[in-house]
């Protein structure tokens, strides 16, 4: 599976002590895209599932949830469902951020994609449309989007979080420092947003 980064404890994308992992590659091109180095798929980023799940394994404190983000999670879907598979056994909140619409997935005609749809806890599901961010609403980048939860156990874990609104946090990692959570628009007034999808 090609991913990017893998960070613990993460606290700006959902409650508690999460485990986030950023999987790499993604076909949409939203301007201002929080993570565009991410859109591409590069075969370096290659780690063996094995190696994931021993990556995950390491970790000696509680985990409570887990956030799986990119990049596109469903570009991956059979590696995705794995690893969605795997993580159950440690958490039964499970967060996934995917820039496709639940129709999107669908038509995707991929039974994996599906079955992740069906074990996630919580999908966040909508590209990101740079005019529609409210600077303000927590794990909900544009309006557009859609929050669908499947647990209601873990509803008002959910609830209570974003009643606390946006968190960001900064992670020194590979000589650089990232800024992690659901940040407000970049965009200049009057920028022109649209962004060429042929790439
Ligand atoms: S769907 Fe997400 S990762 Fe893909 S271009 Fe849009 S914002 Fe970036």
């Amino acid at each position: 599976m090609q991913i990017d980064r893998l960070l613990y404890p993460v606290h700006s994308l959902g409650p508690g002590d999460r485990l986030a992992i950023w999987i790499r590659g993604c076909k949409k091109r939203c301007f201002n895209c929080a993570n565009p180095e991410l859109q591409l798929f590069n075969p370096n980023s290659e780690v063996s599932m094995t190696v994931i799940k021993e990556m995950i394994s390491k970790i000696d404190k509680k985990i409570d949830g887990i956030t799986i983000t990119g990049g596109e999670p469903f570009c991956q879907a059979k590696d995705l469902f794995e690893i969605i598979t795997f993580m159950l056994e440690i958490t039964d909140d499970i967060l996934i951020f995917t820039g496709y619409s639940k129709k999107e997935i669908y038509d995707l005609n991929n039974d994996y994609a599906i079955k992740c749809i069906e074990k996630a806890t919580v999908v966040i599901y909508g590209e990101y449309v740079d005019e529609l961010n409210d600077n303000h609403t927590p794990l909900i980048a544009s309006s557009n989007q859609v929050i669908e939860f499947h647990n209601p156990k873990i509803n008002n874990k959910y609830i209570n979080y974003m009643n606390n609104g946006r968190i960001i946090e900064n992670f020194y990692y590979n000589d650089n420092l990232i800024s992690v959570g659901i940040h407000n628009s970049r965009r200049k007034k009057g920028e022109n947003t649209k962004v060429d999808k042929r790439n």
